[in-house]
Order: structure tokens, then C-alpha cells, then sequence
């Protein structure tokens, strides 16, 4: 018995990633998460890990015991550290500006105006404040700062005055008192724990007095001073801060800023008094008046220190910042905290007759998502099943050689690809192509062993083969999950779907569904009555009806979605596979795609795309057009032979955007010395009479794969004497391409010998005519056939047999060891010895090659 890393890391509530390397350490050999280990090593991990918890559990209950203890120490330390923080600037601050005020008055008059505030009470009903401020200066580490506080505050629950403003926001008073050391002295105790419901303690003992003490706060730690506890604080300056604290949790807001920044500009941006602006700056070690600038990383601080983003605008680049902070921001889509688990979406390879699309039928009928009747209603190229409520995506790749282009496509828009093997044919070249494609695409590969019913069927020898090329089954101590089925029988089929969802589990496969939607053109084509669509499987973002989209030079303010059952989709998490319609032209098969703000500006950049396009394309003819001539005799003749050799052009049309793509690509990959392929144009959808027109105009033929003519294209065609070539096969297309290039070429003429004989007579036959009385040496001599009369291997006529006879009779032939009389038009001179061969001229169909 084994446990696969990924159940074991579930179990202990570990990550994948730290248990393998945990496990590695301990000198496991594992791989990757679906790599097992025995279950005794399992229990034994499973037993230490949940008893290193427990310790753990325990501590909630501590906690708990501390927040229902008056002293509370034990609570959120951070947000205590945040509140000592911001009570020591207070008071830095009021003190600051108590020294700035004053700083004319008398002291004794100043001594004797303390009090007063201090009994209005309302500041000590900040109780939490005055305690804070451990006089230690700067926060109290949260751990650091001993609990005795907690101790004294017990008898101030005078504090709690103001019920409703005590603990901030509720939270536990806790914060405030504990971690604060310097404290406990001066100011009671924190207040029950926060408990607003305190106040009853009446009134608040006069906190004013004790706190006093020292005066000289702003000097930080000065480690020696004995904790000096704060004055309490004017209650205007109380509420700020309480306003400071019920602040800082909020996320931080963006604070624009044109330097220079001025003092007291920047305070009330980040929501200070101008006054302890100054103070925090005195901290940091920077004098400033109010008028005074101050610089951007300092004003940054200061603006992070009060929960603010700022950014700032230089005069001249005003638009570019926003634009490029738009750019910043991008990445914050793929924050972990957005990220959400998604289906994998994965693609079906394999070498052609290994059953891959009978697996595909076979896992569609049996697991279409929602499970309809008779729901399969169209061929979207992608498509979504459920398996025990948990969704795959699969893209359909086709089988063809030709389309290796999709099928690459297909592994880069997965994650995981189904590598399909007969058991009765092993790997064969495509199953090794499509190997490739998925290792570039960096799929994660899950072998399918296919029809392990059929006679002949080896299992082990594909094992075998697997290992061979690098992914080892994990029986034999591989990594590559790989599951025995038949697609034909339907056997082990739900276990593949397990495999493939065990697969995507250890990838971890996340998007976030919340940003704006992109993803990638699965297929595009031209459907009568909707225009161009496109199949596109999304993968991030959630794409809705009426989003603007993106793609290259197509653009599109989505009409409507379908899925491949054929229903009408409101939107489309990621992995989602859907057929959009309202696309301005057929987007290109594989590109990606991207939301815009609106299908204003998807239109504009689509046409700037367009216009690039352009623009590159004219720069490229141009520079072909200057390319150095000629220079030598060899370049020279090269030239000429270019010049005459034929092309042929051709339009292509075809019924989705990926198979015109994979037949211009077949098309192209024709060679031939003698004859070129020109593909003038190619897209998507019936022939029509544009494009008659345009092979005419061209002199080209159009090739149409899997489509039909529009209307009047028939006879428009014969008209322009426009060759249309059309097939559903690519095999039969290519064939008939190939045909029509060779078309081109000139017949070649052949020679063939057919037989020959020796003079060895003259005779002369009346108005000084002469016939040759021969013998048949080879073959045969046909009346009527080409012939030449050779003397000592010299050619001295040539024509045709006009005269044949053997004795007195007109033969149409004579064959080899008959004598015969030839007279070869034209000719009279014969001698002896002469040779009259009898030949053939045929034309030979040209060859491409
Ligand atoms: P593809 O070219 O890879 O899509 O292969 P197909 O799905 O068209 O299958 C090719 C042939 O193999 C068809 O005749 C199928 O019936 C047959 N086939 C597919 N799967 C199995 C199987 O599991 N067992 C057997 N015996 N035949 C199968």
C-alpha cells in the first residue's frame, strides 16, 4: 500500500511543496505530488504531524482565555503595536505643539492650565491612549512589551467613559493597555478588557493628574529614561487620533501629489494637522515649517505611515504615470489572495487510428456537462464535461498530419496533455510529435494506453517505449501517471477522468475569476447568419456578454456565448471553453485575447493593428525591391531561372480559421524546383464571388477546403476561367494542388525506340525512286511512325516511315528477322549498310520534383 504526497499533504494540512521537500530531506524519494510513499512512513508522518499540532490547538483557547480576562493581553498583538505607535505620535505631537504655543507663556501658567483639561475627562475616556504610550518612546515590540500593566488597569475602569468610542472599532481594549510597559504605572489598567460596556465605572478618576509626568517625550528611547508617561491628550486630539486609528486597518488609498509639496498642502492630503506634520517630521529628524517643502521619498513615508499610496506627477509626464501605474497594477490579478482553484483544461494527442477521437466521443457521452439529452448539438473545437461535479475543459485537436500547427496550438493553451497509445501499435511518429509538443508546452502528461481489448494489445511494451523516451510510468517507478483503457469499450474511462483531476489537483491550477477577462482563440470561423466566431477558452477573468475584446486585429463586443451543448453562456469563468459571436473579422486561431475598457478603443487598437500590419508589409516589399542585383553570372542565370519559373497562386479558403492556417502551412510546404506556390490571401468561409474576382484579377485559383460556393460563384468562375480546386480531404486537396502545379510545367517529350533495320538492297521503283530492301534487326518498324536514316552512326534524314511492305503487300508493321522495303519520306539516297531506326515521340506528364 502506498499514499500519494498530495493526500499526505492534505491530511497534515501541509503544502505540497514543503512536504516533498520535507521528505526529501528525510531521504524519501519523491518526485512531485502525485509520487507516493509506503503508508507506514505515511501513518508515521501523519501521527508527528498531528501531534505537532495540537500544541497549536491549543493555543485558540489560550487566546480566548486571555480575551475573556480583564487584562487581555494576549490579543491581536499587531493592531497593538499600530495603536502604540499612533498614541506615541500624539503625544509626541501635542506636545510638540503644547512646546510651540507656549513656548511664550509663562511655565507656571502653563502648569496650572494642565489640570483643567485633564478633568474633562472626556480624553481619559480614551483610556486605552494615555496608557499606551509607554513613555519607552517608539512601539513596543508586540512581543517585547511585558503584560504587567494589565495588572493596575483593573481599577481604571473609570476609562471606559465613553462606551461607544473605547476599544477602536470595537476591537478588544486589550491592545491598548498591555503590551504598553511604561504604562502601567501611570494609567489604570486597560478597561475589562475592552469591554465597552465598562463605562458604568462612572467617573473617570482623574487620569489627568498621574499621567503628567515626564515632559520629554519626543526624545525617543533614550533607553535610560524611565518610561514617561504621556499628558493626557487634548480630547480634539484624541478624537484624531481615535479617527487615525479606525483608519489604519482600511486598505491603502492612493494620494496624488505634484511636487513641490508644501507642509501644510501635504498634512491635510494625508488628513493631518499641519502641526503634527511638523512633529512626525521633527522625528524624522527633518525641521520644516508649514510653507516649507519637503521632499518625495520623505512625503512617501509620511504618506505610507498614514495608510496612503502616493504618487506623484512630475509637471510634463502627467498622463504617462497613470498609464504606467495601470501597468503596476496589472500584476496585483495574479495576487495569490485572488486566485481561486480552476478546472484543467487539457487536449487529446496522439498518433492518428490510436483512438483518440473515440475517446473523446466516448468521455462526451458519458460525461457532458449537465448531462442533456441529445445536448451535443455543435463542434465548438473545445469543450467542458463534469466528472463527479468536478469540471475538465477539453480542446479537440485534430488528427491530421497537416495539423500539427493546431494540435502544437492545442498543447499550448493546456495544461494537462492525454497522451493516447494503442497497446496494439505502440508510439509512432505522431504520438512522438505530439510528446514534443507537450513537453514545449510544458503540459503535464497523463498516457493513455488505448485498446487494451484489441488482439495484439502490449501493454508492457508501451511501458516500455514510455520509459524509453523519458516518462517512465509511475508502476515502474516513473512519474508519468498512465491508465490501461479502451476508448471502444468505455473501459477504465472514469478512472482516466480521476487521473486527469488527480493531475490537475497537484498542479494547483488557479485564476482569478474576478479580473477582466483573457485567454486564447481556440477556432475562428465565418458561420452564415453570425458572422465570425470564435471558439476561446478563457484563462483569467470571467468573461461576460457585452465585454470588448481584443485580438490582434479583430475585435468584438460580445453578443452572445454558447457552449458546445449549445447553450446561451451569461458568463465564463476561467478554463471555461465558449463559442463567442460579434467578432469585426475571424481572430487568429492560437492568438490570445484581452478585455478593453470599451469596443471603442478594442476598435481602435484593432485598427492600429491592422495598420502596423501595413506598415511592416510595405517596409518589407521596399526593402525586398532594393535587395542588391545580381552581381555574378552564377547570381545572374539564378535570376533568370527565377523569372521563368512558374507559380502558381492561390487563394485559400476554408471552413474555421485553424485549417486554413494548417493548409496554407501544407500548401507552402510543397516543393518543387520547377514550379512555386503563391498563397495570395487565405480565410474563412464559402467561396464567393470576391474572391473570383480577385483570382482573376490575380490569375490564381482558389482552394477550399471543407467549404462551398456562394450563389453565381460556379458560373462567375467559368467566366474569369478561375480554376476552383475543393476537397474535405487535405490528403486529396494537396494531391490535386500538386496536380495543377505540374499543370504549369510543359510537357516533356520522350524518345522511344520502337525498333530499327539495315539497309541491305536498293531498289529503284520507277520516276527514279528508290525503296530500301532491309532487314528487320530489333523491334519493330511501323508505317506512319518516326523515323531517321543513320550512316556510320550519322544522322542523314529524319521523318516518317511513309512506305512499308513486305513483298508486294502494304504492312502497317514489320518485326524483327522479316525483310521488308521502307521508304522514309522525303528521302532517296540509300546505301548499303544504312540504319533506319523507327522511333516514338511521347509526352511525358512533367514532374514537380
Ligand atoms: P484517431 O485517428 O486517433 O482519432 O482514432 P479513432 O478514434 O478514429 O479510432 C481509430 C480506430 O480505432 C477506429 O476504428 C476505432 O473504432 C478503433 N478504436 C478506438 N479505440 C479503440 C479501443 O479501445 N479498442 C479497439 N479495439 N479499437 C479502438
Amino acid at each position: 500500500m502506498s499514499v500519494r504526497i498530495h493526500q499526505l499533504s492534505k491530511e497534515i494540512g501541509m503544502d505540497n511543496k514543503e512536504l516533498i521537500e520535507l521528505l526529501r530531506d528525510r531521504g524519501f524519494e519523491v518526485k512531485s505530488a502525485s509520487s507516493t510513499i509506503d503508508n507506514i512512513s505515511a501513518e508515521s508522518l501523519v501521527e508527528e504531524f498531528t501531534k505537532e499540532e495540537s500544541p497549536a490547538a491549543e493555543a485558540p483557547e489560550a487566546t480566548a482565555e486571555a480575551e475573556a480576562a480583564p487584562a487581555g493581553p494576549k490579543i491581536p498583538e499587531g493592531a497593538i503595536v499600530k495603536t502604540a505607535e499612533d498614541l506615541q505620535r500624539e503625544r509626541e505631537a501635542r506636545e510638540q505643539e503644547e512646546a510651540r504655543e507656549k513656548a511664550e507663556k509663562a511655565a507656571a501658567a502653563a502648569a496650572a492650565k494642565a489640570p483643567p483639561p485633564a478633568p474633562k475627562a472626556p480624553p481619559v475616556a480614551t483610556p486605552p491612549r494615555p496608557s499606551t504610550p509607554p513613555t519607552a518612546g517608539r512601539p513596543p515590540s508586540p512581543s517585547g512589551p511585558p503584560r504587567p500593566p494589565v495588572a493596575p488597569r483593573p481599577s481604571q475602569p473609570p476609562v471606559a467613559p465613553k462606551p461607544s468610542q473605547p476599544p477602536v472599532a470595537g476591537k478588544p481594549p486589550a491592545p491598548a493597555g498591555p503590551p504598553k510597559a511604561a504604562t502601567p504605572p501611570v494609567v489604570a489598567p486597560a478597561p475589562t478588557a475592552g469591554k465597552p460596556a465598562a463605562p458604568a465605572a462612572g467617573k473617570p478618576p482623574a487620569p489627568a493628574g498621574p499621567p503628567k509626568p515626564p515632559a520629554g517625550p519626543p526624545k525617543p528611547p533614550s533607553a535610560s529614561m524611565p518610561p514617561s508617561v504621556p499628558k493626557p491628550p487634548a480630547p480634539e486630539a484624541a478624537e484624531e487620533s481615535a479617527e487615525d486609528e479606525a483608519a489604519e486597518p482600511a486598505e491603502k488609498k492612493i494620494l496624488h501629489a505634484k511636487p513641490p509639496i508644501v507642509v501644510r498642502d501635504f498634512a491635510g492630503q494625508i488628513g493631518l494637522k499641519p502641526f503634527k506634520l511638523i512633529s512626525e517630521l521633527m522625528e524624522m529628524g527633518i525641521f520644516a515649517s508649514m510653507n516649507q517643502t519637503i521632499e518625495e521619498t520623505v512625503a512617501t513615508k509620511l504618506a505610507e505611515r498614514h495608510g496612503f499610496v502616493l504618487e506623484i506627477h512630475h509637471r510634463g509626464e502627467g498622463s504617462d504615470k497613470p498609464a504606467a501605474k495601470k501597468k503596476e497594477e496589472k500584476p496585483a490579478e495574479d495576487d495569490p489572495r485572488f486566485l481561486k482553484p480552476r478546472p484543467p483544461v487539457c487536449c487529446i494527442l496522439g498518433h492518428v487510428d490510436h483512438g483518440k477521437t473515440t475517446l473523446l466521443d466516448t468521455i462526451r457521452k458519458a460525461n457532458v456537462a449537465g448531462d442533456e439529452a441529445g445536448g451535443i448539438t455543435q463542434h465548438i473545437g473545445a469543450y467542458q464535461i463534469d466528472h463527479n461535479g468536478n469540471k475538465i475543459s477539453f480542446v479537440d485537436t485534430p488528427g491530421h498530419a497537416a495539423f500539427s500547427m493546431m494540435r502544437s496550438r492545442g498543447a499550448n493553451v493546456t495544461d494537462i496533455a492525454i497522451l493516447v497509445v494503442a497497446a496494439d501499435d505502440g508510439f509512432m511518429p505522431q504520438t512522438d510529435e505530439a510528446l514534443r509538443f507537450a513537453k514545449a508546452a510544458n503540459n503535464a502528461i497523463v498516457v493513455a494506453i488505448n485498446k487494451i481489448d484489441a488482439k495484439g494489445a502490449n501493454v508492457d511494451r508501451v511501458k516500455q517505449q514510455m520509459q524509453e523516451k523519458g516518462i517512465a510510468p509511475e508502476d515502474w517507478g516513473g512519474e508519468t501517471i498512465c491508465v490501461e483503457i479502451s476508448a471502444l469499450k468505455g473501459t477504465n474511462i472514469d478512472e482516466l477522468l480521476d487521473m486527469i483531476l488527480l493531475q490537475a489537483e497537484v498542479l494547483e491550477l488557479k485564476a482569478n475569476p474576478s479580473c477582466a477577462a483573457s485567454g486564447t482563440i481556440v477556432e475562428s470561423q465565418i458561420e452564415q447568419g453570425r458572422g465570425s466566431t470564435a471558439t476561446v477558452i478563457v484563462e483569467k477573468g470571467t468573461l461576460k456578454k457585452g465585454d470588448a475584446l481584443l485580438c490582434g486585429e479583430a475585435y468584438c463586443k460580445v453578443k452572445s456565448m454558447l457552449d458546445d451543448a449549445g447553450n446561451v453562456l451569461r458568463d465564463a469563468p476561467p478554463a471555461t471553453p465558449v463559442k463567442i459571436m460579434g467578432w469585426s473579422t475571424t481572430p487568429k486561431s492560437g492568438a490570445k485575447f484581452s478585455t478593453e475598457k470599451n469596443e471603442k478603443m478594442a476598435k481602435r487598437a484593432a485598427e492600429e493593428a491592422t495598420l502596423d500590419r501595413k506598415r511592416e508589409a510595405a517596409l518589407q516589399a521596399k526593402e525586398d525591391s532594393q535587395k542588391a542585383p545580381a552581381t555574378t553570372v552564377e547570381d545572374l542565370f539564378a535570376a533568370i531561372e527565377n523569372q521563368q519559373k512558374k507559380c502558381l497562386r492561390v487563394i485559400v479558403k476554408s471552413d474555421v480559421h485553424g485549417s486554413a492556417e494548417a493548409l496554407v502551412n501544407s500548401l507552402e510546404a510543397i516543393e518543387s524546383d520547377k514550379v512555386d506556390l503563391d498563397v495570395i490571401s487565405y480565410g474563412v468561409g464559402n467561396i464567393t464571388k470576391n474572391d473570383i474576382t480577385l483570382a482573376s484579377a490575380g490569375g490564381s485559383c482558389i482552394v477550399g477546403f471543407n467549404v462551398k460556393l456562394d450563389n453565381g460563384v460556379q458560373s462567375l468562375a467559368k467566366h474569369h476561367n478561375v480554376r476552383i480546386i475543393q476537397h474535405e480531404i487535405i490528403y486529396e486537396l494537396l494531391d490535386q494542388v500538386e496536380e495543377e502545379m505540374a499543370g504549369l510545367l510543359e510537357a516533356e517529350m520522350s524518345e522511344r525506340k520502337l525498333g530499327a533495320a539495315e539497309v541491305r538492297q536498293v531498289f529503284g521503283v520507277g520516276k527514279g525512286r528508290n525503296v530500301a530492301g532491309c532487314m528487320v534487326t530489333e523491334g519493330t518498324i511501323n508505317r506512319g511512325r518516326k523515323a531517321r536514316v543513320l550512316r556510320d552512326g550519322e544522322l542523314i534524314h529524319e521523318s516518317t516511315i511513309d512506305t512499308l511492305r513486305r513483298f508486294k503487300d502494304d504492312v502497317k508493321e514489320v518485326r524483327a528477322g522479316y525483310e521488308c522495303g521502307i521508304n522514309v519520306d522525303g528521302y532517296d539516297d540509300y546505301e548499303e549498310g544504312d540504319i533506319i531506326e523507327c522511333f516514338d515521340v511521347e509526352a511525358i506528364r512533367p514532374s514537380l520534383r
